[in-house]
């Protein structure tokens, strides 16, 4: 047996960087071994909104604005109408992922785990991984290594429920921004996301139900947004990628846990994947240093519940055209119902307040 720690983690994304700093914060020895080699990126729509900030914040990542390019707010817009809300305290950041990445490494490494690349992990044993070719002996192993998680199945946590699942496509344009908001352009079954991640740089993600996506005729089902990027030279190339709201029965097994989308996911629609990966970071650490993992499983729990709401909620939308329509028009007629909605998919509001707005938006939605 070669190395000795106490937590190896599985997978270098932003969900097992997250998990390593929340470790190493709590004074734990940690190995992180990723399969592939940085710059890491993956199709993502690359908003952080506030909360993803604050969280990130307390793993001691710092993101400047010039990494990325500031986001006021979110904007819906449809064929007919367009709703906006303004984030109601700080902002949010969009920013390239390789960018995230760098930062969260260089905060990783400055704490001190152990980082290795081109990596990948083969198998679990009794005691521990085996990374590279090589054991390593690991009081507690996790899982971070993405939605087709390969520890979720060694370690038999295999019962989930996939709630839906649809395709997407991201691609660059070099193009400066004319919006300070995320806005999210949506079409019959089919959205388009639109992020400034920088002064000239702009992050479109298409996603449809459709199975054989292609950029290019998906785009065309957004004229307004094709008129704007017409022209704009690339400044990546389209990556694909599934996006599934899926759950699991269970997040932990014996000495392995699993963590983001290991661990089941929301559908990029929420734009909450990535803050809801830190916030699982900072709650497994706290139960690994505990040693209560059954902590871990209800913490898991009660993080998942409010974006998965919410992307149950935005997803009925999708499907159902006429009452999107209905609802959006509802909204612009009363956006302060839009912004209260906003502040309780960052976390800023309760339930109970979202019901308020619920209810109020009921009238106003017969009205429409
Ligand atoms: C189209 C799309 C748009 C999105 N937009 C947003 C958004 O705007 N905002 C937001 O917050 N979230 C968004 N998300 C969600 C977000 O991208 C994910 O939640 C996030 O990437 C999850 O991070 P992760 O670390 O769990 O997984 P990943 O990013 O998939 O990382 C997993 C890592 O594990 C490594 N790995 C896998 N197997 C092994 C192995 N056997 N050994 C070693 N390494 C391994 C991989 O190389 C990879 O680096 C979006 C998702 C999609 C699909």
């Amino acid at each position: 047996m070669g190395q000795v720690t106490d937590v190896f983690i599985v997978g270098g994304g932003p969900a097992g960087l997250a998990a390593a700093i929340a470790a190493r914060q709590r004074g734990l020895r940690v190995i992180l071994a990723d399969g592939a080699k940085p710059p890491i990126t993956k199709a993502c729509g690359e908003g952080l909104l506030p909360d993803a900030l604050a969280a990130l914040e307390g793993l001691g990542v710092a993101l400047r604005e010039m990494d990325g390019s500031a986001l006021r707010g979110i904007r819906f817009e449809d064929e007919r109408s367009s709703v906006s809300a303004r984030f109601p305290d700080a902002p949010g950041l969009g920013v390239r992922r390789e960018m995230l990445h760098q930062r969260m490494m260089e905060r990783a490494r400055d704490l001190g785990v152990t980082l290795l690349w081109n990596t990948p992990v083969t198998g679990l044993h009794e005691e521990g991984v085996v990374a590279g070719g090589n054991k390593i002996q690991a009081r507690w192993v996790i899982g971070a290594d993405g939605s087709h998680s390969r520890v979720r199945r060694w370690s038999g946590l295999e019962r989930y429920v996939v709630e839906r699942t649809r395709f997407a496509f991201r691609l660059h344009y070099r193009l400066k921004p004319w919006s300070d908001f995320t806005e999210i352009h949506w079409a019959e079954q089919a959205q388009a996301y639109v992020t400034p991640v920088g002064s000239l740089e702009i992050c479109v993600v298409l996603i449809s139900n459709d199975a054989n996506v292609r950029f290019d005729e998906t785009l065309r089902r957004f004229p307004e947004l094709l008129r704007r990027l017409d022209g704009a030279p690339h400044a990546s190339s389209a990556r694909g990628a599934a996006t599934s709201m899926f759950h699991l029965k269970s997040v932990c097994q014996g000495n392995v846990a699993l963590i983001g989308d290991a661990s089941g996911s929301v559908d990029a629609i929420t734009g909450e994947g990535l803050a809801l990966s830190f916030r699982q970071a900072t709650a497994l650490a706290g139960a690994l240093r505990a040693n209560d993992m059954e902590g871990y499983q209800k913490a898991h729990r009660r993080l998942f519940r409010r974006p998965r709401l919410m992307g149950n909620l935005l997803l009925l939308l999708d499907r159902r055209s006429g009452l999107r329509r209905r609802s959006m028009r509802a909204l612009e007629r009363a956006p302060q119902l839009f912004e209260r909605m906003l502040g309780y998919h960052l976390g800023e509001s309760r339930p109970l307040e979202l019901a308020t707005a619920g209810a109020v938006f009921g009238w106003r939605f017969l009205a429409a």
